[in-house]
């Protein structure tokens, strides 16, 4: 009982979190700018991808994506379809593509498994995160840096439960 408690009130946090992000248009659109502003410095990179979709599949890329406030805001426009949800899984890969490619997080762009780009990719993310960061602050939305299956699956009960999410 008290253990449900607490797991309802993390989980309220973070869906009145992005709540609150999302009802900035503003910031979710300066989210945007930031995350598409690592895209021509990576193309200029010319990472080598063959879209297989396989970093999307956490667990077989022994990876974990982490996402702030801002950037599921901007995700979660759209929630995924219901078939698509598995655990340590992208729900937003579909076919092995992406249906969510204009609005991915920081962590999708710049990841490659191109180990000739790695150490560029870091060097690009780590000041676009710090200007989100920054931007959390100055908007005043609470900065929470989550998991992304984990922070989906809290939003999508959120969103079952108490209708916070479209
Ligand atoms: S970065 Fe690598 S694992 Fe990811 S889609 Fe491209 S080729 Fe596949
Ligand atoms: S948002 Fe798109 S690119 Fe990022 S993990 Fe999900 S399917 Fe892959």
């Amino acid at each position: 009982m008290a253990r449900g408690s607490r797991l309802a009130k993390v989980e309220a946090s973070l869906a009145e979190a992005v709540e609150r992000a999302r009802a900035d248009r503003a910031f979710v659109a300066a989210v945007g700018d930031v995350l598409r502003g690592v895209d021509a410095p990576l193309a200029k990179l010319a990472p080598s991808c063959q879209a297989c979709g396989e970093c999307c599949h956490f667990d077989q890329a022994a990876h974990r994506l982490y996402v702030t406030t801002g950037e599921l805001a901007l995700l979660t426009e759209n929630l995924p379809d219901g078939a698509l949800w598995a655990p340590k899984r992208c729900p937003y890969q579909r076919d092995e593509r992406c249906t969510a490619r204009a609005r991915r997080p920081l962590g999708c762009r710049t990841f490659f498994c191109d180990a000739r780009v790695g150490e560029a990719c870091s060097a690009l993310y780590e000041p676009a995160h710090q200007d989100l960061c920054r931007l959390h602050a100055r908007h005043g939305v609470p900065y929470q840096y989550r998991e992304l299956t984990a922070a989906l699956a809290e939003l999508r009960a959120a969103a079952k439960d108490r209708r916070f999410l479209r």
